[in-house]
């Protein structure tokens, strides 16, 4: 039987290039750099309080980081920025990964992870 969690990802995912993500340091990284992984959050934040008229608050500072919610594209487990935890995200940043899925499906998935060289700086 197939694992409940396989719903055609094979047609974004199989064979990608992923980024492996630790946090919460890649975030305080960000944040501190204000690099592409914070523009992102930034720019939506931005929109959804214009949009909303609310959540003005959350634009100040650490706050911006409650504006990023993806989830693992498996198991659905939502990515957590504060607290400490791996993922692994798509080099445009548009999938999010577990750690615990990524070890059951690397094989399957053919997956190729590389280091985030814009965001790590070491
Ligand atoms: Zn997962």
């Amino acid at each position: 039987m197939e694992d409940w969690r396989l719903n055609g990802q094979e047609k974004y995912l199989q064979g990608a290039t992923l980024y492996k993500i630790v946090f919460p340091q890649f975030w305080l990284k960000a944040f501190a750099e204000r690099n592409t992984f914070y523009d992102m959050i930034a720019d939506r934040a931005h929109r959804f309080a214009e949009q909303m008229q609310r959540g003005g608050e959350y634009l100040e500072g650490n706050k911006l980081r409650h504006f990023f919610h993806v989830h693992c594209e498996f198991c659905m487990e939502k990515v957590i920025t504060d607290k400490e935890c791996e993922f692994y995200c798509t080099t445009d940043m548009q999938h999010w990964v577990c750690s615990e899925c990524f070890n059951d499906f690397k094989e399957r998935f053919g997956w190729n992870v590389v280091q985030n060289e814009g965001e790590s700086g070491e």
